[in-house]
């Protein structure tokens, strides 16, 4: 493996600060130690820095040797997760209902090490851009950002994004051209009927027998009308109507998720279901009203940089440990708003099976928003040289 051995060096003092994060994580906007931390480190280190882009986000701009009127963005993520840690070593966290379970404290520390190396070298040519986003996990910080000027105060040609992925091999890393995340979509359907006597229901017009009928109606949006070869998934999670055996209720509720791939499938199963539950609901003299709501898109990685990023990776670990066209997962993943705007790819760095926990560690597997789960620190300088080998090299070669 060819690490830089200027972050080997730094492999203790930056794990010293993941261990720091990971104690203290903060939800959703509310990263504002987390945030503070990291500006007042890449300041340290001579990196100017932007606070409060998207609420809590912060941008450091590293510029090389000479400006070649190129820049790249690394984005990193800060949030931590509304959940208890189970583990019980020293640097588990000290806030109640609040964990650090998808290792963003490790992503923000990968990018710290490769910011660190940057500014102390200039070893490149142009600009990186390096970007601490919050509030991944279900509240658009990527989108927050972007709407705030990310793209407009800090011009890039493109931004790369990188998540640990437990049940990796250490030393691997994971990646595939075009989506590699899902679109996150949820729905609720409220169905208004006519109440009445449970042993009347000639009298009303039932929103049980409408929620029911909508219920299986929607599955064959995924098995008829659903381009087969495009995946895609359509979970009813909730039925809620009636409060008395004996009483037909006036309205009934159902919501779930839609996860696809493509937008084109996302287009495809929205507009059918309105369609279903609008139509099957007047049926039985019934009204169905659709509330969908988008709430990340896919995230799709562009070819060329897909095929760069790969060939970044082989240089550090070699062919053996790239694995190529990796299966997809149907999680979302707010980047996927970053990779609408710019060209760049989304890549996984093994987090190993879980062997790095120390003694002392919770129950259950190391899988992410798992209560004993923990960031892999031995990752750190295999991340952050990945950083700092993809941003020389992208800025260095104008064919890309
Ligand atoms: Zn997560
Ligand atoms: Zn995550």
């Amino acid at each position: 493996m060819k690490l830089a051995e200027s972050i080997v060096g730094w492999h203790d003092e930056i794990t010293q600060i993941r261990r720091d994060i990971h104690q203290h994580p903060e939800l959703a906007y509310e990263e504002v130690r987390t945030a503070g931390l990291v500006a007042q480190l890449l300041e340290s280190w001579g990196i100017p820095t932007v606070t409060g882009l998207g609420v809590t986000g912060v941008v450091g701009t590293i510029k090389g040797q000479k400006d070649n009127g190129r820049a790249v963005g690394l984005r990193a993520d800060m949030d931590a997760l509304p959940m208890q840690e189970l583990n019980s070593f020293s640097h588990a966290s000290q806030h109640q209902g609040k964990m650090h379970a998808c290792g963003h404290d490790g992503h923000t520390a990968m990018l710290l090490a490769a910011a660190k190396h940057l500014a102390h070298y200039r070893d490149f040519e142009g600009t990186v851009y390096v970007i601490f986003q919050p509030a991944e996990e279900g509240h658009g910080g990527a989108k927050a950002m972007i709407d705030d000027g990310l793209f407009d105060r800090f011009p890039m040609d493109a931004v790369f994004g990188m998540h640990n992925w437990p049940g990796i091999p250490v030393g691997s890393f994971g990646l595939t051209a075009g989506p590699i995340m899902a679109s996150s979509n949820t729905f609720g359907v409220h169905i208004e009927g006519k109440g009445a006597h449970g042993a009347m229901p000639n009298l009303g017009a039932d929103p049980i027998i409408a929620a029911v009928q909508i219920v299986q109606s929607l599955q064959t949006i995924i098995t008829r009308n659903r381009d087969p070869l495009d995946p895609a998934v359509l979970s009813v999670t909730q039925i809620h109507g009636g409060s008395a055996d004996n009483v037909i209720p006036t309205d009934a509720d159902i919501r779930g998720t839609v996860r696809t791939f493509t937008n084109e499938a996302l287009d495809l199963i929205e507009s059918r279901m309105k369609s279903v539950c609008e139509q099957t609901a007047a049926a039985l003299d019934c009204k169905a009203t659709l509330d969908f709501q988008r709430r990340y898109p896919p995230t799709i990685n562009s070819e060329a940089e897909t095929e760069f990023c790969a060939s970044v990776m082989q240089h550090i670990v070699g062919a053996d440990n790239v694995l190529r066209d990796i299966t997809p997962s149907m999680g979302a993943e707010d980047f996927a708003f970053m990779l609408e705007h710019k060209p760049g790819c989304y890549v996984w760095i093994g987090n190993g099976s879980g062997e790095h926990r120390m003694d002392g560690h919770g129950m259950g597997p190391c899988m992410l928003h798992n209560g004993s789960y923990d960031f892999n620190d031995e990752l750190i300088p295999l991340g952050g040289t990945y950083w700092v080998e993809l941003a020389r090299r992208w800025l260095a070669n104008p064919t890309c």
